[in-house]
């Protein structure tokens, strides 16, 4: 009768033929049958790997925080104790030494009689889908980031400002501290068009952006909200403080030249301030400093005013 844990040439040949490893095991553990593919992905030929028990740390399975599993928490031996097929997703050892991925699916071999005389592993390599998985990862951190960033200035967008504000807003109760919110509104933008053209305009803007992270603190979040208006969300220990970070930023762009291509522009910008309440919500924030910002405008421009 054909034993189940040798297969004959025929059989040897269809396993070889197989895309996934595959080995046998009797109740020992001795390899009794490796096929092709197993010496693909593992390295070892079956001449190097048949006749040593799978528990001689040949292949050395481990999980994935680096716990060797042939002493203690080997799917075949568990398998072949209980005849429940069980699959899991494992590193084993390469030849080379390196660790390979793969897929494992257990199952036991039984006799005519029924009775458990060996098991079945099968694995294959899972480089390609890990390497999928890393790059999906990546790409979706990437998207996020592009998401929340400004394309022209690199600066947090408006969505990643709602982001923080809101995040922020949350935590004004469980500081002691004041949450200001600046918004920063260039003047007579339309008039730097028109004079230099959109292409200065645009250089206009990221030198803006760059003079208001120049100004800021470092835990302040400066973000282009959209067209030529930039937000500030900041901490503050005394109320005094918001306002002199808006009028450092008014001071600094005032005495700033943006020199675009051969024209040096004088840019100014005018800027409105709030500090958040208890119960406020984004909108409520940012209605009240950007009615500030109005305010300033009204009063001339290049100036400061409060909500
Ligand atoms: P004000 O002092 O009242 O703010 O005058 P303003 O001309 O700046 O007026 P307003 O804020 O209403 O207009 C903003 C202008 O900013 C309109 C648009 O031409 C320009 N702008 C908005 N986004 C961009 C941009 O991405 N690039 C360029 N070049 N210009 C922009
Ligand atoms: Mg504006
Ligand atoms: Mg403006």
């Amino acid at each position: 009768m054909m034993d189940p844990l040798r297969p004959d040439a025929i059989a040897s040949s269809v396993l070889d033929g197989v895309a996934d490893g595959i080995y046998l095991v009797d109740r020992d553990r001795q390899i009794t049958f490796w096929n092709q593919s197993a010496e693909r992905i593992a390295g070892f030929g079956r001449a190097a790997i048949q006749g040593h028990s799978c528990a001689d740390n040949v292949l050395v399975h481990v999980d994935v925080t680096g716990r060797g599993l042939c002493r203690d928490g080997c799917p075949l031996l568990a398998t072949m104790n209980d005849g429940v097929e069980r699959a899991a997703r494992l590193w084993l050892r390469h030849k080379d030494g390196h660790r390979v991925p793969v897929r494992v699916r257990t199952a036991p071999v039984r006799d005519g009689s029924g009775a458990i005389v060996g098991g079945i592993e099968t694995f294959d390599d899972d480089t390609a889908l890990i390497d999928t998985v890393a790059q999906a990862v990546t790409t979706i951190k990437n998207l996020e980031e592009m998401a929340m960033t400004d394309v022209l200035t690199g600066l947090p967008n408006r969505r990643a400002f709602e982001q923080a504000a809101l995040g922020r807003l949350g935590d004004v109760h469980r500081h002691e501290m004041l949450l200001s919110l600046l918004v920063v509104d260039i003047d007579r933008f339309k008039d730097v068009n028109t004079a230099y053209g959109c292409g200065a305009g645009d250089e206009a803007l990221k030198v803006v952006g760059r003079t208001i992270v120049g100004s800021c603190r470092s835990g302040d979040f400066v973000a282009r909200w959209g067209g030529e208006e930039f937000c500030v969300l900041g901490w503050a220990e005394e109320p005094g403080e918001a306002a002199a970070l808006a009028e450092r930023i008014r001071a600094l762009m005032g005495a700033s030249i943006v020199y675009v291509g051969d024209h040096d522009i004088d840019i100014t910008v005018s800027i409105g301030y709030a500090q958040a309440g208890l119960g406020h919500t984004v909108d409520d924030l940012f209605r009240r400093a950007s009615g500030a910002t109005m305010t300033a405008k009204e009063h001339g421009r290049n100036r400061v005013a409060a909500a």
